[in-house]
């Protein structure tokens, strides 16, 4: 059986927050903005997988109204995700994601993201890819006021080779 998932978050950019993409904390004068750690993929990736479970999405299972889920690292979120998909007998065939971001350049912390992300997942790193891209300077995220993120998956419940 194969489970096919999307996912989609925006946060916004704001002086003094620390900027946190898959797990990893990167230097730059803006932070995102939100109740959680606001890591925008990870959020993104945490819905894909809800999505294929068909369990609704992230703010149904951790309100930004919940005192609990306050300044929460979002991978320990996705890790708990991934608890709910092993006990329905699932496990991770494939991720694809995307992070759309003028500003700073990503590339370097990449290959960190994936490890974070894999771990949480607890899932191969080569089942999962993270891509990077500018919005050209076009609207908000192209100016600098906002990154997003798209997360696809696929879940299947049979063992792989
Ligand atoms: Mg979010």
């Amino acid at each position: 059986m194969i489970r096919l998932g999307i996912g989609y978050d925006i946060h916004r950019l704001k002086k003094g927050r620390s900027l946190i993409l898959g797990g990893v904390s990167i230097p730059y004068e803006y932070g995102l903005e939100g109740h959680s750690d606001a890591d925008v993929l990870t959020h993104a990736i945490i819905d894909a997988i809800i999505g294929a479970l068909g369990k609704g999405d992230i703010g149904l299972h951790f309100p930004d109204t919940d005192p609990r889920f306050k300044d929460v690292r979002s991978l320990d979120l996705l890790k708990e995700v991934a608890l709910w998909m092993k006990k329905e007998g699932f496990i991770l065939n494939n991720l694809d994601s995307i992070i759309v971001c003028q500003k700073p350049k990503l590339m370097p912390y990449i290959p960190e993201m994936r490890r974070n992300i894999s771990e949480a997942i607890g899932a191969d790193e080569r089942r999962i890819n993270i891509k990077a891209k500018t919005k050209e300077g076009l609207e908000s995220v192209g100016k600098g006021e906002a990154i997003e993120s798209y997360a696809t998956v696929t879940l299947i419940k049979e063992k792989l080779r």
